[in-house]
């Protein structure tokens, strides 16, 4: 069956692609073989200037992959084109420090030289999803690539569109012939490719489901992986927090990216002294969203990307409301094209009801009221996810303990969660496990080698013979 590209604010048909055919796939695999043999001799000069080329033609084109995403999945076209200028970033970032976090480490021991080598594995399956169609795969990509590894892609099947032309791209920059490679699959195909012995290790960004599949077949197969699952942030605010600076970041922190983001802030749990005026605050501004057209300048919310996931989103609000939570705005699908739905609060949320025990991944902002900062936090770990986790309040240490307290990968004060090349991302619990960016991120998909070199060999004796008898794993 053909895979589809639907544009979620038209739903008009944009793209129609054959999967690939079995015979293709395994060219596909050889050519990744190939290529890394070529690719893991090349220095780290020649791939930075390759990765440089890459970060000049995202920045040179930016409008034409920001346009491709919004049509694609629905991002308002500013974010889009912030998003290719966040790739553009990450392969500089990587192509200026891969060699700083993966040389040699000399390591003192009784040899005359011993040390620790980073080397790459070969062909790493990326599956990834539509949200960040870009940045996804970039933050996979630069480093997986700089650190002489070869790139395989599976994207999600609505953005097709976004995963060709970032081969392209890729191409045009000198990561050519198999270096990187879109494989257009469905996500049924994943499990064959991560079994085939030309595929070393891999990595999926997306929903719990896909991340058990993948770290699962990885796992029969004894390959590493790398695990970015959902998320259901949360983002207290305590009594003493600037109620204006923490609602207008709050309303970014959930509608940002259409509200499809993994690090997105998913429930709000506020003080109990602040959380009526924190709560007007935040409805008045969710309410002044301009929602439409994802390419016009001034749309702040775009339709979200499929259809399913819509009714979805819709399908836990009402499942909330039925549990006891007090739709104060929203709620509702609106007639028209496109696939569109209302910024939406939701009060008297409590534990165990949908926003506590689902990741909803749509423009609902669940609140739920804390009597103290300790009940704040006891509340913000009450979930199965451990993403992201931010903080407003007036007192920085204050936020520092909390942040400290959150069960999370990222935890923020005064400020919402987001992901910088600098700074490792991932999560905990079923958010995943492994780390994307900095020095962790380019080390996930490496061989950590111990090298000892007995610079002065010593004359077997009886003293070396008698060695035997000592534990040496
Ligand atoms: P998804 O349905 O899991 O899809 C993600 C990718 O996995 C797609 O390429 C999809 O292919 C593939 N896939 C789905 N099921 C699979 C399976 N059983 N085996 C192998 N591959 C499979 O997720 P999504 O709806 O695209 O994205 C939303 C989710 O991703 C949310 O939970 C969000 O929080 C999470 N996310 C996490 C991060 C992070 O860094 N932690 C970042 C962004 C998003 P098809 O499209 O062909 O189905």
């Amino acid at each position: 069956m053909a895979i589809r590209s639907i544009n979620p604010a038209t739903e008009e048909v944009i793209g129609e692609y054959e999967p690939l055919l079995d015979s293709e796939l395994d060219r596909r695999l050889d050519l990744a073989n190939n290529a890394f043999r070529a690719h893991r001799s090349t220095g780290f000069g020649a791939r930075a200037q390759k990765m440089i080329r890459a970060a000049e033609l995202l920045e040179a084109d930016a409008r034409k992959y920001a346009t491709l995403m919004s049509l694609e999945m629905g991002k308002p076209i500013g974010e889009a084109v912030a998003e290719v200028k966040k790739c553009a970033w990450g392969c500089r970032y990587y192509a200026e420090n891969a060699e700083r976090f993966l040389t040699r480490e000399l390591v003192e021991t009784t040899a005359g030289n011993s040390y620790v080598a980073y080397q790459p594995l070969g062909a790493i399956l990326a599956v990834m999803p539509w949200n960040f169609p870009f940045w996804q795969v970039f933050r996979f990509a630069a480093p997986a690539l700089m650190a002489g590894n070869v790139a395989l892609l599976k994207h999600a099947s609505n953005v097709t569109g976004c995963a060709l032309a970032i081969e392209e791209l890729l191409s045009q920059a000198g990561f050519d012939g198999g270096a990187f490679q879109v494989l257009v699959i469905g996500s049924d195909r994943v499990k064959d490719v991560i079994a085939d012995s030309r595929v070393a290790a891999a990595t999926v960004t997306g929903s719990v489901g896909a991340g058990r599949s993948v770290g699962s077949e990885a796992g029969r197969q004894v390959k590493p992986s790398v695990l970015e699952l959902g998320g259901s942030d949360p983002f207290i605010v305590l009594a003493d927090a600037d109620l204006d600076r923490a609602a207008a970041h709050g309303v970014l922190a959930r509608m940002q990216n259409n509200s499809q983001s993994c690090i997105a802030a998913k429930r709000f749990i506020v003080e109990r002294p602040v959380a009526r005026a924190f709560t007007e605050k935040f409805i008045a501004r969710m309410e002044a969203l301009r929602v439409g057209d994802p390419l016009a300048e001034d749309t702040n919310v775009g339709p979200l990307a499929r259809d399913d996931l819509r009714r979805d989103v819709h399908d836990q609000v009402e499942r909330s409301v039925g549990q006891g939570a007090r739709l104060r705005s929203g709620g509702h699908i609106p007639s028209g094209k496109g696939f569109y739905y209302p910024p939406t609060v939701l009060t008297d949320v409590e534990p165990g009801m949908v926003p506590f025990t689902e990741e909803i991944f749509g423009p609902v902002a669940p609140i739920s009221t804390a009597n103290d900062v300790d009940h704040a936090v006891a509340l913000a770990n009450d979930s199965r996810f451990g993403l992201g986790g931010a903080v407003f309040t007036g007192d920085v240490r204050k936020g520092e303990e909390v942040a400290l307290s959150l069960n999370v990968g990222c935890a923020f004060v005064n400020e919402i969660v987001k992901s910088d090349p600098r700074l490792p991302f991932g999560g905990v619990k079923e958010s995943g496990y492994g780390r994307e960016l900095s020095h962790f991120g380019i080390r996930a998909f490496v061989n950590v080698k111990t090298v000892w070199i007995d610079t002065e060999p010593a004359p077997l004796d009886g003293e070396h013979v008698s060695r035997l008898d000592k534990v040496v794993e």
